[in-house]
């Protein structure tokens, strides 16, 4: 078990989101997460990263606990895991063999390793030939395939994907799911999160639905 939700509460304002939410995910695990609009999903996946804390219970990750963390262990947290927005947040600024290597900065690796792992991360994507252009030359599905590439280059144990999709078409949404696929059975977790039935139904996933609160989970026929 690399993640675990422990009866976990938490509200904003004068907003709850969740109570008594208990979660696990194994090494290895790829998990879609999927719930209504406004339902919390995206507060999960902060929480995992220790944004947000709980005000009951208690989340490890890793060798990380919500009840223990210090702030200047957050960076080392965040390494182990490789986070996936819709908008893609790539720095626009720069090509992307610099958008990766970006967030090795801070790691103390070697010139020859951050080379290494960008290049092998840009080619897990099959975009290594344009590691010299920039993200405005890049269509949307190319945009989202260097998120993940910028997700993989600290070998994470946990990635994350917040509605990686949303701004896709179907057929490059499959792409990107094809592609977290092929990372999962290399060994990294993945947990999902969409709102795209297509996609959910066309892998045999495990699915946690969060609703009132809580994780619930959903069992759903795989498409013949
Ligand atoms: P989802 O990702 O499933 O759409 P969110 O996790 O974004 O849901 O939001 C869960 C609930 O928390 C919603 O009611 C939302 O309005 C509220 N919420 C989200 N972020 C904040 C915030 N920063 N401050 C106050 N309320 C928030
Ligand atoms: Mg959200």
């Amino acid at each position: 078990m690399i993640l675990a939700f422990k009866n976990v509460e938490f509200n904003y304002l004068n907003q709850p989101v969740f109570s008594g939410l208990n979660f696990t995910l194994e090494q290895n695990e790829f998990c879609f997460l999927i719930g209504k609009s406004g339902s919390g999903k995206s507060t999960f996946l902060q929480m995992i990263y220790m944004n947000i804390l709980p005000e009951y219970g208690r989340i490890t990750f890793d060798k990380f606990d919500s009840q223990s963390i210090k702030s200047k262990e957050l960076p080392l947290l965040r390494r182990k895991l490789g986070i996936i927005f819709q908008d893609f947040k790539l720095l626009n600024d720069r090509n992307l063999y610099d958008n990766l290597a970006f967030v090795m900065e801070a790691t103390n690796k070697s010139k020859s390793e951050i080379r290494k792992r960008v290049n092998d991360s840009l080619t897990d994507v099959g975009l290594s030939h344009r590691r010299y252009s920039f993200p405005k030359e890049l269509s949307g599905g190319e945009k989202q395939r260097v998120a993940i590439a910028r997700a993989l280059v600290n070998d994470p144990l946990l990635i994350l994907a917040d509605e990686p999709t949303g701004n896709l078409d179907p057929a490059t949404s499959l792409e990107i799911l094809e592609i977290l696929k092929k990372i999962n059975s290399r060994g990294t977790a993945v947990i999902f999160a969409t709102h795209n039935y297509d996609l959910i139904k066309s892998f045999n996933a495990k699915i946690i639905k969060i609703e009132d609160g809580k994780a619930l989970n959903v069992v759903m026929k795989p498409k013949q």
